[in-house]
Order: C-alpha cells, then sequence, then structure tokens
C-alpha cells in the first residue's frame, strides 16, 4: 500500500468475489457483509440483474458526453420524478456531487432573488460529503481539521430543533435553503421525531427558502421507502442520491422540483461523465430489480426483524444505550466508545461500522433472507456480549 496516500485507515483484509450478502477474502474466509460499502451494494454482491444490464449496455455503448441526447438518462431520469414527484434530474458520479449540485441550485435561486451573500442552513453532525463545499457544510470538525478556509454560507443549528431552525431564520435575511439528512446517517442513525421534516417544510415555505434533503445514505430503498421522506409524507424542493443508486456502480443525481427544477440553463453546470450510459443502465436496472422483487417492504420487514431480535437479545446489557432503526439503517449506540469492535466483528467474519465512536451501524443488503438476517443478529449480539 505503500503506493496510495493514507486517507484511509484500511482493516487487513481484502476481498476477491462476492455473492449477494456474501464476501470471500484472498484466503477463501467467508464474510456476512452487513454494511455493503456503506449502503452502496443494497442489491448484493454480483446481483445478475444488475450484472447483465451492465455487460449488455457495455457491448453498445459506455460514453459519450452530455453534449448529446442519452436515452439511457432520459428513461431513468423519467423513472425517478415519477417514484420521487420531482420533476427533473442533474446525474452526476457521487453524493458529493450530488450535494453541490444542489448547493449551486440553492446558491442560484438566491441570486435570482438579488441576494448576494447567501446563507444555507446546515445542521450539527451533519454529513454532506469531502469536496470543499460539502465539507464546509458537514457538521465533523475533525473532517473539516486542517482544511480551511472553508467555503463560508453555511450556518449550523442542533438537529431535530425547529425553535433553533426558526431563530437562525428569523436573524438572518439572506437564508436561502436548509439542507439536511432526513436521518442522520454518519451521525449514528440520528432518527429525528416525526413532526421534524413537516415542521422544517412549513417553515421552508412561510420564508421561501429551498428544503434540501440529502437522502445519499437513506435513499433507494433502505429505510423501508423509496426515499426515507415518505415516512413523514414531506416532499423537499431539492433531493440528493448517490450510494445505493447504482448498487456500486458510481452515479449520484441531484432531483428538483417548481422553481429549483427551473434554475439551471445550458453552461450552469456540468459533469464529463454524469448520466453516461453506462451508470444509466446500472441505475435503471436497481429501480428495476427493487421494484419487481419488492424490496422495499422487504426492507421494512428486515428491519423491523433485525433491530427487534437485537433488543431482545441485547435486554439487560448495560453497555447498549438504544438500538434504533429506519429500516436496514441500523444503529446500536452503546454507552462507552466501541471502534474496536469494527476489528472484532471481523474477527466474527462479518462486516459492520462504527461512527461517532459508540454507534454501530448496519446496513445490510436489502435481499436478505430471512436464515442471513438471523446470522447478523446473532453474531452482532455475539461481539457485543463478549466485550460487556
Ligand atoms: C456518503 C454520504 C455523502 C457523500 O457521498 P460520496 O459519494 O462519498 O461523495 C453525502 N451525504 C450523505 C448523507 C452520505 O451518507
Amino acid at each position: 500500500m505503500r503506493h496510495l496516500m493514507s486517507s484511509y485507515g484500511r482493516l487487513p483484509v481484502q476481498f476477491n468475489h462476492g455473492i449477494g450478502a456474501w464476501l470471500w477474502d484472498s484466503k477463501n474466509n467467508k464474510y456476512i457483509d452487513a454494511l455493503c460499502g456503506i449502503a452502496v451494494t443494497g442489491l448484493g454482491h454480483s446481483n445478475p440483474e444488475i450484472n447483465a444490464s451492465i455487460i449488455d449496455q457495455v457491448q453498445k455503448l459506455t460514453h459519450v458526453s452530455n453534449l448529446y441526447q442519452i436515452r439511457e438518462q432520459e428513461e431513468l431520469a423519467e423513472k425517478m420524478c415519477a417514484l420521487s414527484r420531482m420533476e427533473n434530474v442533474f446525474f452526476c458520479n457521487s453524493g458529493s456531487e450530488a450535494n453541490e449540485a444542489a448547493i449551486k441550485l440553492a446558491r442560484l435561486f438566491g441570486y435570482k432573488k438579488g441576494i448576494l451573500n447567501p446563507c444555507i442552513i446546515v445542521m450539527e453532525n451533519a454529513w454532506h460529503g469531502r469536496t470543499i463545499a460539502t465539507l464546509s457544510a458537514t457538521g465533523s470538525s475533525a473532517a473539516q481539521q486542517g482544511f480551511g478556509p472553508l467555503v463560508p454560507g453555511f450556518l449550523r443549528v442542533p438537529f431535530n430543533n425547529t425553535n433553533k431552525l426558526n431563530e437562525a431564520i428569523s436573524a438572518n435575511r439572506d437564508v436561502i435553503a436548509v439542507m439536511l439528512e432526513p436521518v442522520q446517517g454518519e451521525a449514528g442513525i440520528k432518527i429525528p421525531s416525526k413532526d421534524f421534516l413537516p415542521k422544517v417544510r412549513s417553515i421552508c415555505d412561510k420564508n421561501g427558502i429551498l428544503m434540501i434533503l440529502d437522502e445519499v445514505q437513506t435513499g433507494m430503498g433502505r429505510s423501508g421507502k423509496w426515499f426515507s421522506h415518505e415516512h413523514t409524507q414531506t416532499s423537499p424542493d431539492i433531493l440528493t442520491l448517490a450510494k445505493g443508486l447504482g448498487n456500486g456502480f458510481p452515479i449520484g443525481a441531484c432531483l428538483a422540483r417548481g422553481e429549483a427544477s427551473k434554475l439551471f440553463s445550458p453552461g450552469s453546470h456540468g459533469s464529463t461523465f454524469g448520466g453516461n450510459p453506462l451508470g444509466c443502465a446500472a441505475a435503471k436496472a436497481v429501480f428495476n430489480v427493487i421494484a419487481k422483487d419488492n424490496l422495499i417492504d422487504r426492507a421494512d420487514t428486515l428491519g423491523e426483524t433485525i433491530s427487534s431480535n437485537l433488543i431482545k437479545k441485547l435486554e439487560g446489557n448495560k453497555k447498549i444505550k438504544e438500538v434504533r432503526n429506519q429500516g436496514l439503517l441500523i444503529g446500536i449506540e452503546m454507552v462507552v466508545d466501541c471502534s474496536h469492535l469494527v476489528t472484532e466483528a471481523l474477527r466474527e467474519n462479518i462486516l459492520l461500522n462504527v461512527t461517532g465512536g459508540n454507534t454501530i451501524r448496519l446496513l445490510p443488503p436489502l435481499i436478505l433472507s430471512d436464515q442471513e438476517a438471523e446470522i447478523i443478529s446473532k453474531k452482532v449480539c455475539k461481539i457485543i456480549s463478549d466485550f460487556s
């Protein structure tokens, strides 16, 4: 690894192939994947239908450029808009880029209103990406350390607190948007109270500002709905997606409706690779498979099964603060730092992750069998019991 920049502290394991929820390492040890490369491979590794679409497309056309019309992109956008009730889509290659597009849309929205010093309200502990603008929107001083000066124009308020949000908007005439995750993923699967998103929606409406939802982690069925905001019947003006969108093929999207959908004009924004035929073929197949196999309901059921199982099995364990989930976004918050459990998990042949130092995060695939869900619950409980 001498020739790789050390931006990642990597675990000492290398995977050679995967099928469904399972991965095999270079010594042919088998692991169950309860992380999906951080909410990416929701339909499992080597999904035959996704693979078939990619192979079919790669034999026809991989890339042309957004200088031309791309049928796969139009078909994918139509599907996405129908499901999300948004009006149009900008395609890119990652979650950060999707959020960059959202931030640019919001700034244009302000610019057209004559606001030259625009401000986007963001949340404490938010995660929006690693590019300079999205890092500035991200609420992690650890991630920001050393990368200043950050991009101005972000104002931070506590998550799940509409009083503070209202105060911030009243105190600042240049607020153009509120940007947030419906469930904070990197912060440790933080689920706001049921009325939070609807209240943010009405605050945005009252003040004539945009509501931007970052569903990069929560979207694509993982939450038990196509998009997490459906849990509270709250429609954003701008919606961003990436992670699970291509099941491992890098593709991101920024969707908009209403005024926000009419802001970009030719030359406003762009991406060389964004929405190329290959990426769109992969994402189209992802939508088809999720719908055909009814994986939205399955994610909901699996999430309930796994989390209730964990709650039952871990009852009385004094190191557990809370088990919470929305579909297959599952967090097990402990009262102590438990970062080292990632290595323990590897020893138990399960991939999971710890965020915020004390929350075990499970983001397993939507295609789990009941038996595989049981294996995950058992292994997680064993790791926690051994630690306690
Ligand atoms: C992962 C993530 C991002 C960043 O996506 P990248 O593809 O890594 O750029 C942004 N927002 C949320 C909510 C995420 O979980």
